[in-house]
């Protein structure tokens, strides 16, 4: 059986981009994508997308090359996602919210040959440009070239407003030139990088994370699977596309033949509006998301009339959250992931024996991260140490370890940090965690998170989620804070739904009667609202900070 050999018909490269070309035949009228005034179908999306790497290869774009773009999720950084691999080369989505200084970090790690800019954020990127060319001029190193990038500006698609700078080329100038009967490079390896993502760097440096074409269709094929997402959704794009390629729905969307509503700003009315609007039945977001679709004040609001999925994850989601906007009508998936996972890696798979239970219980198990997609060959939690695994108690933690073909290449130029997260053969994720009898993980806390109290480890989520549940608590925020006889103690930064509703000394009685004495936060602080990325973690070494200041006696 061995002798029979693979040959070009049965044995095809694996990449994403088949969805596109896929859904140009299945699909050829159905919506693409919408955007403001401006509609796509599947035949369009396709064309302009072959038009488009077209056009970079006729700018010497060659395979391998990183090919970077800043904008939010407009069209373009769409239709990038299918064009940039089809010219053989790498997208590198870059996030919106970082200054001047990391987007030029970023341009000359990936040593990015073209630079994509939406019109909002040119004047950003021209600082951006400006400090990666003086670093360039100073340290001139014979790897790196002593130019940057070809730099492209992408106006608005629907009221264009002229702006340009530098080679003065614009995005819908390069699809208008390019050839609609223009295939792509040929993929022969499915080993080839697709993607560059950097991590947001929360928690250390920035790192670089290469995604495959075979990852990144094995990761969307068991997402679809996971979240049951059938065909013909109309998706709308809460979730920045940059993050992590949009936990793989960039690709996702095309190959359900779906909808894609693209958004420029996730604030309540434009959520609200385009959901009621195009009837949206799939959105993905951080459970801070949850917050702001709670929160809309009534004339932010439109009626719903759809069924809206939504798959939650990124952060943490209490459950006293999950109930409240399952209560509002969305029906919710918990999934568990990071840019080393191509985006989700565990979904919290709901068990029809669970729809009987009381309310509570439904949203505490709604709260696990869950189980591995099935492009997961394993997950486990195992004691970092002795890499041996804990027992499936659902209360000894360790470090949520991964296994399996959707994971990243590794870190781009960084071997000292592939050599730290890849070991005895796993992923090390750096969180926190444990495993219940029935394989389902649960996350604890980030590693650096995790307060150590006189010897005891604090779960800073399971201290956040018994906030969560007082009424007048709309977020909060438990860190690390240096004490004199413990070592560490937490430190909560709370905010409040209506400001001076309660006092420090309320919410240390509530905690008092609803946990251990161990994790009572030893200090509470009122804040009006706390520091987030774009993605919605909360900065957690920003409150650290303000939390050293804090003198605490014995
Ligand atoms: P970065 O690591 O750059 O901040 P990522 O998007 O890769 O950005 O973040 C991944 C981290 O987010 C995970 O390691 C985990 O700590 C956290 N995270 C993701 N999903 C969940 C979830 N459902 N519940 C709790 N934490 C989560």
């Amino acid at each position: 059986m061995n002798r029979l050999a693979k040959c070009l018909a049965n044995y095809v490269p694996l990449t994403p981009l088949t969805f596109l070309k896929r859904a140009s035949v299945v699909y050829p009228n159905r919506t693409s994508v919408i955007y403001d005034g401006v509609q796509f179908n599947w035949n369009q999306t396709y064309e302009r997308c072959c038009r488009l790497a077209y056009s970079l290869r006729s700018l010497n774009v060659a395979r391998n090359d990183v090919v970077s773009v800043l904008a939010p999720n407009v069209p373009a950084l769409y239709e990038m996602h299918f064009a940039v691999p089809m010219a053989g080369a790498v997208l590198n989505a870059i996030n919106t919210r970082l200054d001047a200084k990391n987007i030029a970090t970023i341009l000359r790690h990936s040593e990015a040959k073209v630079f994509f800019v939406d019109y909002e954020y040119v004047p950003i990127a021209s600082e951006g440009l400006r400090l990666l060319t003086s670093d360039l001029k100073d340290n001139k190193s014979p790897d790196q070239p002593s130019t940057g990038p070809l730099v492209i500006v992408i106006d608005d698609i629907s009221k264009p407003t002229g702006i340009r700078v530098g080679s003065k080329l614009e995005y819908e100038q390069l699809i208008q030139d390019g050839d609609l009967e223009y295939k792509g490079v040929e993929l022969k390896d499915e080993w080839d990088a697709l993607a560059l993502n950097y991590t947001s760097g929360t928690t250390s440096a920035p790192k670089g994370v290469v995604y495959s074409h075979r990852g990144a269709f094995l990761s969307t094929m068991s997402l679809i699977q996971g979240w049951e997402m059938s065909t013909e959704p109309v998706f709308l794009w809460s979730l920045p596309m940059f993050h992590c390629n949009g936990w793989t729905f960039t690709w996702g969307v095309a190959a359900r033949g779906g909808t894609n509503v693209c958004i420029r700003n996730t604030n309540a009315n434009e959520m609200y509006r385009n959901i009621a609007k195009y009837n949206v039945t799939h959105m993905c977001c951080a459970p801070v998301v949850f917050n702001i679709l709670l929160e809309a004040k009534s004339h932010e609001r439109c009626e719903i009339n759809t069924k809206v999925n939504i798959l939650v994850g990124g952060a943490p989601p209490p459950a006293a959250l999950l109930e409240k906007i399952e209560d509002l009508g969305f029906n919710i998936t918990h999934a568990y992931g990071l840019t080393e996972a191509t985006g989700p890696a565990l979904v919290c798979e709901w068990k029809s024996n669970w729809n009987s239970l009381p309310r509570d219980d439904k949203a505490r198990l709604k709260a696990r991260q869950g189980v591995s997609i099935l492009a997961l060959d394993e997950v486990d939690v195992k004691n970092k140490e002795t890499m041996v695994s804990v027992p499936r108690d659902g209360k000894t933690m360790g470090e949520i370890v991964l296994r399996g073909s959707s994971l990243m290449k590794g870190y781009l130029k960084d071997d000292k940090e592939n050599t730290k997260a890849f070991r005895n053969g796993w992923f090390l994720t750096g969180d926190v965690g444990v495993i219940y009898l029935d394989g389902y993980v649960e996350i604890k806390d980030r590693s650096k998170d995790v307060i150590i109290s006189g010897g005891e480890n604090i779960s800073s989520v399971e201290l956040e989620s018994v906030l969560f549940k007082h009424y007048a608590i709309l977020e909060a925020a438990v860190v690390a804070m240096p004490h004199p006889r413990w070592g560490e103690s937490p430190c909560a930064f709370v905010v409040l739904r209506k400001t001076n509703e309660l006092t420090e000394q309320d919410i240390l009685v509530y905690c008092k009667q609803n946990m251990s004495r161990f994790m009572v936060p030893r200090k509470v602080v009122f804040v009006n609202e706390l520091p987030k990325t774009i993605t919605g973690k909360v900065l957690k070494y920003e409150l650290r900070e303000v939390a050293k200041t804090f003198k605490i006696d014995i």
